[in-house]
C-alpha cells in the first residue's frame, strides 16, 4: 500500500529531533508540506536538509517553544503566512519528567502540563476550525505508554499523558461528524537523540550501542523500536488510507504496554 499525503500541509511540534524528524521526514517524502516547530534555531536549521533530500513539497522550520501560549500563536500564523492552511497537527515535543509525588512542586506540574497537555490544546484549537470546515483533518497526539498504567513514581509525566489520552478521545467525538480524526501513538522505548542526550550524561564506559541494547532487554521483542517505525504509523494515520481510525490510542512499543 503506497501511503500518499499529497496535497496535505502537516505541522509537526519537536520536528528537529527524534521522532519528530523522523515523521517530518517520512510525511514530506509521502508529499506533504511540512512545518517543524522546536525551540532552538541549530536543531531545525540542521533538521531542515535532512527532510528536503526527499521532500516532494515545501518544507519549513520555524521557532517555537511550545509551552509558551504567545510562542504557539506566534508559529501558527508564520505557517500559514508561509503554507497557507493546516491539515496535520502533530503534537510531539515534550520530555519525560518523573519524581517521588511529595518532591513534584506546583511549578513542576505546570510546567509539564504546559509542555504536553496545552501545548496540544492550544495548538489543535487554532488549526481545528479550518480542518472541519474542510472536512479533512488529522490530529495526532504523541504519548508514552504510562498513559494507560501509570504507576508510582512516574508523576508528572504519566498525569499529563493520561490527561492527553482523554484529550484524544474528546477531540475525536467532537471532530468526527466533519472527518478529522484524532488519534493518539503511545510510545514505549524509541531510539532518538534524547536517548543519545542520556548516554552522553550517563558517562562511564558503556557505549551508546550497549546502553541501547540494554533499554531494549525489557522490551518482549527483544529491542528499541526505531523512530522510522514509529512515523511509518504516523504517515498512515495521518494518510487518507488511515480514513476510518479515530480515537484511538496505540501503543508503538514491541509489546512493552502490559495492557492493550
Ligand atoms: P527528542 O528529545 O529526541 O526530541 C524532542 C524534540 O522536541 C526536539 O526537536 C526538541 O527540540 C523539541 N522540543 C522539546 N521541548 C520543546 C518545547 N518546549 N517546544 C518546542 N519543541 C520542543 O525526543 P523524542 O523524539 O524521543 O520524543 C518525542 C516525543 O515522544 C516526546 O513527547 C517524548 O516525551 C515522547 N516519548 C519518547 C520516548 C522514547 O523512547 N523516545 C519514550 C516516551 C515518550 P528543542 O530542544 O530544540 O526544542
Amino acid at each position: 500500500m503506497e501511503i500518499k499525503l499529497d496535497g496535505r500541509t502537516a505541522v509537526i511540534t519537536g520536528g528537529s529531533k527524534g521522532l519528530g524528524l523522523a515523521m517530518a521526514i517520512r510525511f514530506a517524502a509521502s508529499g506533504a508540506d511540512v512545518a517543524i516547530l522546536a525551540r532552538g534555531q541549530e536543531g531545525l536549521d540542521a533538521a531542515l536538509p535532512a527532510i528536503t533530500a526527499t521532500a516532494k513539497g515545501r518544507v519549513i522550520a520555524v521557532a517555537c517553544d511550545v509551552s509558551r501560549a504567545d510562542d504557539i500563536k506566534r508559529a501558527y500564523d508564520t505557517v500559514m503566512q508561509r503554507l497557507g492552511k493546516i491539515d496535520i497537527v502533530v503534537n510531539n515535543a515534550g520530555q519525560s519528567r518523573t519524581g517521588a509525588f511529595e518532591t513534584v512542586t506546583d511549578e513542576v506540574w505546570q510546567e509539564d502540563l504546559d509542555l504536553k497537555l496545552f501545548a496540544a490544546i492550544r495548538l489543535t484549537r487554532l488549526a481545528w476550525p479550518q480542518m472541519r470546515q474542510r472536512k479533512w483533518g488529522r490530529v495526532i497526539n504523541v504519548l508514552n505508554i504510562g498513559a494507560k498504567t501509570p504507576r508510582a513514581g512516574s508523576a508528572p509525566t504519566t498525569i499529563s499523558r493520561a490527561a492527553g489520552m482523554a484529550l484524544t478521545k474528546v477531540l475525536a467525538g467532537e471532530g468526527a461528524p466533519d472527518n478529522v480524526l484524532v488519534n493518539a501513538m503511545l510510545v514505549g522505548v524509541i531510539v532518538s537523540d534524547q536517548i543519545v542526550r542520556r548516554h552522553a550524561a550517563r558517562g562511564g564506559n558503556v557505549t551508546l550501542e550497549e546502553q541501547i541494547a540494554e533499554a531494549g532487554k525489557p522490551v518482549p521483542m527483544g529491542r528499541m523500536g526505531t523512530a522510522e517505525e514509529f512515523a511509518n504509523l504516523a504517515c498512515f494515520l495521518a494518510s487518507d488510507q488511515g480514513g476510518y481510525i479515530t480515537g484511538t490510542a496505540i501503543n508503538v512499543d514491541g509489546g512493552m504496554s502490559p495492557v492493550v
